[in-house]
């Protein structure tokens, strides 16, 4: 364990293992098997990577993200780690190299996608190589229950039976108790020690908005919040998305598209300046994300609902993976709630999925519509537990008003019902504001009751109680694609006054823009803003020199420790997080005179 905390100060630069970091690799290191669950952004991968050095041989990481190996080798050779790859993407002599590596014993760490790993002359070989353990990266693929479910992996269960001696651990940021069991199961870990971790990402502001202007919204948030932050902007259609992007390159953002009717040179040149350069946004279908590991993603932005409090948990995972401040916004309105239903209602599949589905759904309208803490209701969805309020989502820091809803409910339900339950959110509005319209007087509704008995409300007003109406399972959308509203069993009790419907006011736009101070800001105090800035350029430069991503130079929490306390003796510098002995090495100077010049 010595040697582990020595490698973990003079390699990695960090002072102190964090979570339970320290028991996984005390455990791997003595070769038992383990099996880690922690939240994205938890440390993962040094729970493999040091025990991998402290061992004897070489450490073989099965991952099926090829695309993410690339970077995960230039940041461990960064450090000056002995790591290399193999997948699909090399060629013949380049992988004649890799294994001549291993064969030499010149390899701490090797990445390796499962299909090849499987194959009976990689097999042969590692009968041969000397073997420090194998690492099941992301696991849950085994789990036909989870969303990433690939064949492959439940193959890796062979690895025990062809080399019972080498320790295995198995890794995984999504584990629900299902989960958990499959990859017990499948992957033959009975005997595991298993180390679970809070699945709360506490850096992560939760804000949910209900839809004004989606654009406006949009923009004002990023103005205000994360000016010159890497993003993700992730919205329903392609074209959309192409929508978005052009508008946020107007406002003065790089603004790049990501969507499958991209061509793919297009969609990779994208994805690589999002990973290479400083401040890009991207927007999205929810296609782009999966292994996706930059660590400085600041935001999240949602400008659809997600169909499930799963996906909304995973995409806003992929903010703030470096622990430090990021936020997690969305802004979802009527459509995307009568849209979203009627997807669940119509789709051919079975009734048990379209079960799953449509609670899935409610779950996450309920997350929406909720007037307290978000985090608590995330996390306990997932089966945890969260005594106190976050005090870092919208609802614990600007609390939601509510209001007495009853009558305006009552209303709104009478007008879908007086109307034969033939008609949609636009009509019924209508009818209530008693707006002159051809298709009411054809239908000779102007002389219902309800015509005009709700001109307290205005439009917007009636549209978002609507939402709500239908979000809480009030209404439900018809299935014939017309989008008419239907009254669900548990409006009675409302329609006969015997409860009280107290709902979420409708956010003033002038109140949304008084959240809290710029959280990218508020990383750097003022003073070290422009130093930051310089460190910033330098470490581009050098990761374009190399061809590697910023970060695998530094993180950003690294440069803003070296912004705010200066160093200037390598002593100094390698007291900063982050700064291990071979960067210091290579960097050390070049930093440090940025440091001096700007003083
Ligand atoms: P994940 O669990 O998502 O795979 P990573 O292993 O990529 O997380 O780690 C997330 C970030 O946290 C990385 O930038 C890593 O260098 C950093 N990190 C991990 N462990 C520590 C530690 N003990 N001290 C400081 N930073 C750490
Ligand atoms: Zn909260």
């Amino acid at each position: 364990m010595q040697q582990a905390r020595d490698i973990l100060q003079k390699v990695f630069g960090y002072d102190n293992f964090r979570l339970n970091q320290a028991d996984i690799v005390n455990a791997v290191i003595r070769g038992n098997d383990v099996l880690a669950l922690m939240p994205t952004g938890g440390g993962k991968s040094l729970c493999y990577q040091i025990p991998a050095m402290v061992r004897d041989g070489t450490g073989i990481i099965v991952s099926p993200l090829i695309a993410l190996m690339q970077d995960q080798v230039d940041a461990l050779r960064q450090l000056g780690i002995g790591a290399a790859f193999l997948n699909a993407t090399q060629d013949y002599r380049t992988r004649m190299q890799v294994t001549n590596d291993l064969k030499a014993g010149e390899l701490d760490l090797l990445y390796i996608a499962p299909e090849r790993l499987l194959t009976e002359q990689m097999l042969d070989f590692l009968d041969r190589a000397r073997l420090a353990l194998f690492a099941i990266d992301e696991a849950h693929c085994v789990s036909q229950w989870g969303h990433d479910f690939r064949k492959e992996y439940q193959r890796l269960s062979q690895l025990h039976e062809r080399f019972p001696k080498v320790p295995r651990i198995a890794m995984t940021a999504t584990a629900d108790q299902r989960t958990r069991e499959e990859i017990i199961e499948q992957l033959n870990l009975h005997g595991a020690t298993v180390y679970i971790n809070s699945f709360d990402r506490p850096n992560i502001r939760y804000t949910i908005n209900e839809q004004a202007n989606a654009r406006e919204q949009l923009l004002r948030f990023i103005r205000l919040e994360h000016e010159a932050s890497a993003g993700i902007v992730y919205c329903l259609s392609r074209y959309k998305v192409e929508d978005i992007a052009a508008w946020l390159c107007m406002e003065g953002y790089i603004a790049l598209p990501y969507h499958a009717g991209l061509a793919d040179e297009d969609r990779q040149r994208n994805q690589q300046r999002f990973l290479r350069e400083d401040g890009i946004i991207i927007v999205a279908t929810i296609a782009f994300g999966m292994g996706i590991d930059k660590p400085d993603v600041r935001f999240v932005a949602h400008l659809n609902l997600p169909k499930s409090i799963e996906a909304y948990y995973q995409e806003t995972g992929r903010a703030g993976r470096d622990g430090q401040p990021a936020s997690a916004w969305m802004s979802y309105g009527l459509q995307d709630v009568i849209k979203l239903r009627q997807m669940t209602q119509d789709s051919d599949a079975d009734e048990q999925y379209k079960r799953v589905s449509h609670y899935k759904l409610e779950s996450m309208l309920g997350l929406c519509e909720l007037t307290n803490c978000r985090r608590q209701t995330l996390l306990g969805y997932f089966g945890e537990k969260l005594h106190q309020p976050c005090g870092n989502c919208d609802n614990c820091l600007n609390p939601p008003q509510t209001w007495d809803a009853t009558k305006a409910a009552q209303k709104a339900i009478s007008a879908a019902y007086r109307t034969g339950q033939l008609f949609g959110v636009n009509y019924l509005v209508d009818i209530l504001l008693g707006r002159e319209n051809a298709r009411i007087k054809q239908n000779r509704h102007h002389h219902l009751q309800v015509y005009g008995i709700g001109t307290e409300l205005n439009n917007v007003a009636w549209r978002g109680l609507y939402r709500q109406l239908i979000a809480l399972g009030y209404l439900n959308v018809d299935t014939a694609g017309h989008g008419s509203l239907r009254l669900a069993e548990k409006c009675r009790p409302l329609l006969r006054g015997e409860i009280n419907l107290a709902l979420r006011k409708l956010e003033r736009t002038k109140k949304m823009a008084r959240i809290k101070s710029g959280v990218a800001d508020s990383r750097i105090s003022a003073r070290d803003t422009k130093l930051f800035e310089a460190l910033r350029v330098l470490r581009l430069e050098l990761a374009k020199k190399q061809g590697v991503p910023p970060y695998v130079i530094f993180h950003d929490s690294t440069l803003i420790a070296m912004a705010s306390k200066r160093p200037d003796t390598s002593d100094a510098m390698r007291s900063i997080s982050g700064v291990g002995e071979a960067k210091l090495k290579r960097y050390g100077r070049a930093f440090m005179r940025v440091i001096e010049q700007h003083l």
